[in-house]
């Protein structure tokens, strides 16, 4: 029986009637408007839950029980960008800053490679103290010392050059949140010399120099509205990314959007279901930000199509100093603390952590 048929079948045993539904587990071509009917839906728990059953069933499908992780290392909290949601954004004077040197990060990957990670992701602030030939002997290191081992970067947006040689001294792949797909929006949370375009392009160089692209956004950022998200899923649908990350956002205390509402847990796992349902291979991360929404956050990310988690292996003296929103999770902790608690995590939602590259499915 094909996805198509078995999304059918659910409908209709749910009867989570409505044609919209229908049309979009079809996987007709959706406009904005019909992405936008599709979103209006998130009121009707029975095509929560449908739409839920659905992604699960392909997550399941295409990697069964396996969950596959990533050794988060934010190896710098200096950034050059100003970002207005981010709590590490150039303008906040209250941030402790920190870079790892070249060792420390080694260290965080020995630790991390020891607990059973194949994937190592740096990830940091826009930091021009890291150029070129700094990011290529950190990359070049850790890809001899763990050559059975993927790498990912996460680092911003950088010149085609860069991103080249980057990928020549062997990254192998690259997180770059597109944020909001809309240029207003994006504008709105931006500065200036910020541009949507940019990192749009940014993303398209990634893909052409054969990385693994993911791309993402906040869920229930300021002033985001349902036509924002809906442009969000048509940017991705144009991008075919391998990963995609989104996540609640969080309001840090040190920004303009400190008395913001935070982005809803029960719309992340909605859009976490639709992004299954469009995208049945993609690697999709049950993020932190959402484990610090709700203590059973990352569970009930995979149950609502998720195959990914990004624990931290930064060390623990840093920890509380990347901190992007309040209350981020897991900043107390060794590495292998949380290794342990997220294997007991996952699974108590019938999944098992998998020693693995985890790369993505063609
Ligand atoms: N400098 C890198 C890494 C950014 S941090 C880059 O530009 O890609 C990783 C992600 O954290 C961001 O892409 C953003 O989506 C998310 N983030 C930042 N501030 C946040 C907040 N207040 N709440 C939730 N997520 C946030």
């Amino acid at each position: 029986m094909s996805v198509t048929d078995k999304g059918r079948e659910n409908m209709e045993k749910k009867d989570c009637s409505g044609d919209i539904v229908s049309r979009f587990l079809r996987g007709e071509e959706f406009t904005r408007k019909d992405f936008v009917k599709l979103l209006e839906q998130k009121e009707n728990p029975k095509v929560c839950e449908c739409l839920q059953k659905e992604a699960l069933q392909l997550r399941r499908q295409y990697y069964g029980d396996k969950v596959y992780i990533r050794g988060l290392i934010e190896f710098t909290n200096y950034c050059k960008n100003n970002c207005y949601y981010c709590g590490i954004r150039c303008g906040n004077p209250h941030v402790k800053r920190y870079r790892l040197s070249e060792e420390e990060i080694l260290s965080c990957c020995d630790n991390g490679y020891k607990l059973g990670f194949r994937t190592f992701v740096l990830q940091g602030g826009e930091d021009p103290y890291y150029d070129d030939e700094k990011m290529v002997s950190i990359i070049r290191k850790i890809k001899e010392k763990y050559p059975d081992c993927a790498l990912t970067l996460s680092i911003g947006e950088k010149s085609e050059e860069s991103y080249r040689r980057f990928r020549e001294a062997g990254a192998d792949r690259y997180l770059l949140r597109h944020e909001t797909a809309n240029k207003a929006h994006y504008r709105l949370l931006h500065p200036e010399e910020m541009s949507l375009i940019n990192r749009k392009n940014c993303l398209y160089t990634l893909k052409k120099l054969g990385y693994q692209v993911g791309a993402g956004f906040m869920v229930g950022s300021p002033e985001q509205t349902l036509e924002h998200l809906a442009e969000d899923l048509i940017f991705l649908r144009e991008l075919q990314p391998d990963m995609v990350g989104i996540g609640p956002f969080i309001p840090h205390h040190d920004t303009r959007y400190a008395e913001e509402q935070a982005g809803d847990v029960e719309w992340t796992l909605f859009l976490l279901s639709i992004i299954r349902i469009m995208f049945p291979k993609v690697l999709l991360p049950a993020t932190t930000a959402l484990g610090t929404m709700d203590v059973r956050g990352r569970e009930k990310g995979l149950l609502a199509g998720a195959n990914v988690i990004m624990p931290n292996l930064s060390p623990k003296e840093n920890r509380k100093d990347y901190e992007l929103y309040d209350n981020k999770i897991c900043t107390g902790e060794e590495a292998a603390e949380c290794r342990q608690c997220l294997a007991r995590r996952v699974e108590s939602v019938g999944c098992h952590i998998v020693t693995d590259r985890g790369d993505a499915l063609y």
